[in-house]
This record gives structure tokens, sequence and C-alpha cells, in this order.
């Protein structure tokens, strides 16, 4: 095992330290029990830090924002890292709130909405936009990112009741799967699916598998699954979850990784348990890569991700424009033709196998981002009348939308 702690370090970590260290530091609950929620343990355990700077950094957020980071994560940064590199590295920038909210802006986050279209969910945790699929939305999740999109639900301490996850719903949501013909696949998603207890999981995935469709036959004929535990407890795969996985023929599982750091030998195991565990029905597994700023936004560190993922047999799937309406989104959003800028040295150079498909993430359905500075007749870069940029596109439903982008910052 690699990045393991001394007993000292584990003891100013860990409430319990009873068991054998090794035993509980590759569980996945003694990782969620004992993960951070307290500013004042990590002002301990940085040696070179001075105390208050991350109180300050936090209460900057007006103390809104969750932040919960698991050992496994707080071992990733070196004890005696500098403040100065602290706000630079990739895995405290995405963990821990990044100071003020950022609510003025025409991308800003205003706190009332995630940007989602409120008619596509017949009921409160399932998500309905495209004819064949459903996503069952979780909210909790084992760490919270600092750029996630769906804040309300996730990141805010005190998450709208509206965009709870409520169990109460299952029944419904199972309901409107039946009465819906078109429906033949369903997406475990963000939050987390994996933060449910495998009995939890389990039952889900088999009242889903019982659902009939008109010719008696299983109506549901794909299942996918979004996770983040890869990077924040990559214990979670545990044997028995994977035989879950096996049993209930999960098709695809998408890892959400920013940063070639987040590719540990502990994550490359976890991989190995999914693969060699579930054999010959053993998910497609990919890469969702958000793309941010001070985090991912250079060509090499880019490379180094897919390239690093290629070599595990994971297949870089999608590179997400950073959303607009998120609550750090100042600091971490880039422009859309800055990503164009990231990749295209990476065109024709790379093995496209290795390359994800980019990728704007918009409330009324996904885009393309076509490869091109100056755009194309249906994807077109121009301003709002306030003088704000924008992209206006055509999107699959044949309309044209807008999406609120930021200044180049790259020439
Ligand atoms: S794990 Fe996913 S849903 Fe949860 S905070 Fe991170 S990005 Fe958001």
């Amino acid at each position: 095992m690699t990045n393991q702690p001394t007993k000292s370090q584990l003891e100013m970590i860990a409430v319990d330290v009873g068991r054998n260290i090794d035993k509980m530091w590759s569980d996945w609950k003694w990782q969620q029990k004992n993960a951070t929620k307290d500013v004042r343990l990590l002002e301990s355990y940085f040696i070179n830090i001075d105390s208050g700077f991350f109180q300050n950094l936090y209460k900057e957020s007006g103390d809104r924002i969750k932040f919960q980071i698991t050992p496994y994560v707080l071992y990733q940064i070196p004890k005696d890292i500098s403040k100065e590199k602290i706000l630079k590295n990739p895995w405290f920038r995405q963990f821990f709130p990044q100071g003020k909210l950022y609510t003025k802006g025409h991308d800003a986050y205003d706190g009332t909405d995630n940007w989602e279209n409120p008619e596509e969910f017949p009921t409160k945790i399932l998500h309905h936009k495209y004819d064949n699929r459903v996503l069952i939305r979780f909210r909790e999740c084992l760490g919270y990112c600092s750029f996630c999109f769906e804040a309300l639900g996730t990141l805010e301490k005190n998450p709208q009741e509206r965009k709870k996850f409520s169990y109460g719903n299952w029944e419904k949501s199972l309901d409107y799967i039946r009465k819906h013909p078109k429906v033949e696949e369903v997406i475990f998603s963000g939050g987390e699916p994996l933060l449910n207890s495998d009995s939890k999981l389990e039952n889900m995935l088999k009242d889903i598998s019982e659902i009939k469709g008109k010719d008696e036959k299983p109506k549901i004929k794909f299942k996918r699954m979004h996770i983040r535990a890869l990077t924040i407890n990559p214990f979670r795969i545990t044997d028995n979850l994977v035989n879950i996985i096996k049993k209930y023929r999960i098709n695809e599982i998408a890892l959400n990784v920013a940063h070639p750091s987040e590719l540990t030998p502990e994550f490359e195991e976890a991989v190995g348990r999914i693969k060699e565990g579930a054999g010959r029905y053993a998910p497609l597994l990919v890469l969702h890569t958000p793309l941010l700023k001070g985090i991912n936004d250079n060509t090499k560190t880019l490379w180094e991700l897919f390239s690093k993922a290629y070599g595990m047999n994971i297949k870089p799937y999608y590179l997400l424009h950073s959303m607009p309406h998120t609550p750090f989104g100042d600091k971490q959003r880039v422009s859309v033709r800055d990503g164009i800028k990231l990749l295209k040295p990476l065109w024709r150079t790379k093995s496209h196998v290795a390359l994800p498909e980019y990728i704007i993430v918009h409330y009324d359905g996904k885009k393309t981002v076509p490869l091109e500075l100056n755009g194309t007749p249906e994807f077109q870069y121009t301003q709002n009348s306030e003088g704000n940029p924008i992209v206006k596109f055509r999107n699959w439903k044949n309309n044209w939308v807008e999406y609120p982008d930021v200044k180049d910052t790259i020439n």
C-alpha cells in the first residue's frame, strides 16, 4: 500500500485507532467515518501553514459550503506544504471551499437554482431529458467538489428540500419508468451513487431489473453509474460491490477525474478489482473530466491524465466545459475557446482513442464543441446585450440556445 500514514499521523485524523491500521486504512467506511469536516483539524495537520489560514478561507464562503476530506484525500497533499503551494494544489482546489462565493456576473451563482429544467424531474429523484434514458440523482457525496454543478443539492450545508434525495420517491420513479415505453436505460448519477450501502444499491438494481416490457422481457437493457469514489475513497470498490456490479450487469461506469494525480496506485487497484472481479461482465470504464482553471487548464496536464487513463484501459470520454452558475465559477472557469486551444495540439498527434469529446453541458442538453476557433454557422462565439461573452448554438432539439462563457485568456 502506498501513501500509508504513520500511526501518529493517523491518531491526529482518526477518532478510533483501536484497530489494525492497515485494515482501517483500506476500509471505506472507516475512511468516511474519519473524513475531516473541521477546519481546525486541517490547521493542526499542515505543519507549515499558519493557524487561521484555513479558517479565514472557509469563512469567506459565508459558512454555506460543505467540505469533507477523507484521510485518503488528505494524504495526497504533502503535510509540509506551504500556504502558497496548497492554494495551487489540485486536491485542495477541488475539495476545499475556494473563498468568496461568486454571486455577481452573467454566469454567477445566485444560490436559488441549479442550471436544470424542473420539468425534466417527474419525481424528486428521477431526471428524464433524453428519450431512451433516465438518471436517478443521488444528492450526497463521499467528498464535496468545489466545482459541483448541482451545488444546491450537494455543496450547500443546508441543501434545498426539493433537491434532497428521498427514497420515498423510489416507487414513484419505478412507476414512471414502467409507464414510459422508450426508456431502456437507467443511470445512477450524482451526488455519489456509491455512498449507498451495498444492500440498498442491490435492492434498487433488483427493482429496475424486474421491470418488464410489453413483451414480458426485462424493460431496462442498460444500466450505468457515474461515480467519484475512485478519487475520494477507492476502497469503496469492495469484492461485494463488484459482485453486485457483475450480477446486475452494469454496462458502463463513468469515473469523474480532473487531474492525473488522482490516478494513484489505489485508484488503479480499484479499477483492477472491477475488471478482474466482474470478468467478462466488467463494465466499460470511461473518464469524465471537468475542465478547470488552475487544475488542468494546460495541454501537458490534460494529456498526462488522458494517457494515464488510456494506459489503464479507461476510455477518456468527455472533457466537460466547466458549467456556469457554480459557487466558485469565477476562479474555475476557462473560456470555451481556451479549451479548444488546449485540446487542438493533441489532435492527430496523439491517438484519438485516448482523447475525449469536448462537451458543453447546457441545461437544455449537451453539445459537442467543434474544434474551430472561429466557430461554425451552428456554433457561434458572440456577446450578450451587456457585452458578456456567450456561445450561441443549435442544440439536439434543433433550437438555438445561449451559453454563458468567460473571456479568453490563452493567446
Ligand atoms: S461527487 Fe459529483 S455530485 Fe458530488 S460534489 Fe463532486 S461533482 Fe458534485
